[in-house]
């Protein structure tokens, strides 16, 4: 059997539509943020990087840079093993600490990422929890998704963002049965934020834990970068907080917050936790260094609201649609993967503007878009050039500038 015969074909299918990812190859720039090397058929260009996901630029932060040298020179690269077997380090556990105390929880658990935090406390739960039942936001992340969908619990979907839906399904269920509603704080791909308090008031009123996904909100929102949960003071009502330290913290790796007997509930039954190499402590430094950083530093969250507001102001002046919401992240809906590619490709031949097309299954299909995400280090002259070169781009092409 010729193996590589159907695989092309399922990527040839892929191609047709439009829904092949293309990665750029990148080299980030230490000291450069948000400048970035493109590597093209042997030649390296200039870009500067609209879509990243180191949203403060702070996996180039001096501190964080030298936390984990220094760490590196301490205690060298790798952990040495699992958590259970030799490899659980001081670092892990100081910066578990620093996770407890961010999110006001007792207790906090380390996981190689968000993706696999998501996952490995999600079937948990799901699986452990006799007759659960996983009320889930039809928005989630894949990762939640695949979560929820390894526990075999059974799973109910409410409207996105629609607190009455969710009421509905939760009344709907018997009493006595344990119920989890899993949500997002910013959902990152639209940028709009979860109604927190209301969710947790019905979530509170059935007796359901919640569970809440703050990957796109810690380090950004709340007076110590907490998260959307922190910003609007219910930390305290919800059951579990999720997030990574690969985003604003610029570093790489997931974790939950929660009770000590939640966290012990998951450390000792979640495969995903048990079964892997731990982070390097190097790894664990750096995030912890991070996020002490950002807890007591407003700086960065000020300079970054600042250049979001003149992106959109601009994108306004200019009649380019964007998506209203309360976040950092400014969608430009284009409805259709093969335009939104050929946007991408221009802007980043042409103007040295890197942002990647999000196509399909990251959105729903016909709501393609570019995604930018501003940072305190893009400069006034960075967003007039983005401004510039976006404008030409409507002008020459037939894009929509009716409002998303
Ligand atoms: C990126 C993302 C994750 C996964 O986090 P990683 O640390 O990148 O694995 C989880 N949830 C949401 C909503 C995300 O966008």
């Amino acid at each position: 059997m010729n193996f590589d015969t159907l695989f092309n074909a399922q990527l040839d299918a892929l191609k047709k539509e439009g829904n092949y990812r293309y990665f750029a190859e990148l080299e980030r720039k230490c000291g450069k943020f948000p400048r970035a090397g493109n590597h093209v058929d042997g030649e390296v260009n200039d870009v500067t990087v609209w879509c990243s996901n180191d949203y403060l630029g702070m996996g180039q932060n001096q501190l964080v840079i030298d936390a984990m040298c220094k760490a590196v020179q301490r205690t060298g690269t790798g952990a040495g093993g699992t958590r259970n077997i030799s490899g659980t380090n001081h670092d892990h556990l100081l910066l578990e600490a620093e996770l407890a105390d961010l999110h006001n929880k007792e207790a906090a658990l380390l996981f190689t990422s968000g993706y696999v935090s998501n996952w490995a406390a999600l079937s948990t739960l799901g699986a452990r929890l006799k007759n659960c039942v996983i009320v889930s936001d039809a928005g989630n992340h894949a990762s939640m998704i695949e979560g929820i969908r390894h526990s075999r619990a059974d799973k109910v979907i409410w409207k996105h963002n629609d607190v009455a839906d969710l009421e509905a399904k939760l009344k709907a269920l018997p009493a006595d049965v344990p119920k989890i509603v899993a949500f997002e704080s910013v959902y990152s791909m639209d940028g709009d934020i979860a109604p927190i308090r209301q969710i947790v008031e019905v979530a509170e009123k059935y007796g359901a834990m919640t569970y809440l996904d703050e990957v796109h909100g810690v380090g950004l929102y709340g007076p110590r970068g907490g998260g959307v949960a922190e910003q609007e003071g219910l930390m305290e009502r919800i059951t579990l907080i999720e997030g990574t330290l690969g985003k604003a913290y610029g570093v790489v790796g997931g974790y939950i917050t929660g009770s000590a007997a939640l966290c012990d509930f998951i450390r000792s039954f979640a495969s995903g936790f048990i079964f892997t190499t731990a982070l390097p402590p190097a790894v664990a430094a750096a995030a912890r260094t991070s996020i002490a950083h950002l807890k007591q530093s407003d700086t960065e969250r000020l300079q970054q609201r600042a250049q979001v507001a003149k992106l959109r102001a601009g994108l306004d002046r200019a009649g380019i649609p964007h998506m209203a919401n309360d976040s950092h992240i400014v969608p430009v809906m284009i409805k259709d993967p093969v335009k939104t590619k050929m946007i991408a490709d221009y802007l980043m031949t042409e103007w040295g503007i890197y942002v990647q097309p999000i196509n399909y299954p990251t959105v729903p299909k016909g709501t393609e878009r570019l995604r930018f995400t501003p940072s305190p280090l893009h400069t006034d002259a960075d967003i007039a050039h983005l401004l510039n070169a976006l404008t030409s781009l409507w002008k020459q092409c037939a894009i929509s500038h009716a409002v998303a």
